[in-house]
């Protein structure tokens, strides 16, 4: 009995499903993006193509947007372009119509998609790419603070590695800066291992470096008397970094 049900089910959806494919069969409009967004949704804004095939004694093809007549085409390919810009803001459902050789007339599906301005599209995009940009931001702060906090070692003068070697604006002690530090245009968001703290530094010239090993070194053998910075030289060396 269940079987029977299920059965005439079946032939019911099968009956159903193939007059609606005859109908596609005849002339079939889609849709495809030359330049612009096409969201997750059905929201569209830029230049498209409408195309549409059929049976090979179609003729001619006729374009609408809404009831608007954009485009008759009298040769394969069957295509038209039309920009959102064109119309106002909204939904708006496309069809075609085609002409066959023998006088009859066939109705394409329809494409409904809303139309948007292109600062609503910008909107749009900012939506998509805000979240996306956070999340590569967090991971690779995540990536440069972390390490930087749980490495206490100290390093080693005159040693930096394949990414040079940096000068502290804040304590003047050179340290390497690390690889896989926070870039931010041409400097590195960067952890001082001797005073602890963070500063934008980018890599020091040989000189530079060269007199803060000086310093360090004069820092590690205090019975020279060479203080260690003065105020001055700290000013001039915050400016330095300024920019
Ligand atoms: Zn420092």
């Amino acid at each position: 009995m269940k079987k029977l049900a299920l059965f005439v089910v079946l032939a019911a959806l099968f009956i159903a499903v193939i007059p609606a494919h005859a109908q596609d069969a005849g002339l079939t409009l889609s849709m495809s993006r030359d330049f612009g967004y096409a969201g997750f949704g059905s929201d569209i804004e830029g230049l498209f193509s409408l195309r549409a095939s059929g049976p090979s004694n179609l003729q001619r093809v006729e374009f609408y947007v809404d009831s608007e007549l954009i485009g008759n085409v009298d040769e394969e390919p069957f295509r038209v372009q039309f920009t959102t810009k064109d119309y106002a803001p909204g939904e708006r459902t496309m069809y075609a119509l085609g002409y066959l050789s023998d006088g009859s007339q066939l109705r394409s599906n329809e494409i409904t998609r809303i139309f948007l301005s292109a600062e609503q599209a910008r909107g749009k995009m900012v939506e998509l790419v805000f979240p996306i940009l956070g999340v590569v931001l967090a991971v690779t702060l995540l990536a440069t603070v972390v390490p930087a906090m749980l490495s206490s070692k100290k390093p080693q003068r005159g040693k930096y590695g394949v990414s040079g070697g940096a000068v502290c604006p804040k304590c003047g002690l050179p340290y390497p800066l690390r690889f896989f530090s926070f870039n931010m245009g041409a400097k590195k968001f960067d952890r001082c291992p001797h005073c602890g703290k963070w500063s934008l530094v980018r890599r020091a010239s040989k000189e530079d470096l060269a007199a803060a090993e000086a310093r360090w070194a004069a820092l590690d053998a205090p019975t020279e008397a060479t203080p260690r910075i003065s105020r001055r030289d700290q000013q001039i060396d915050d400016s330095r970094y300024e920019n």
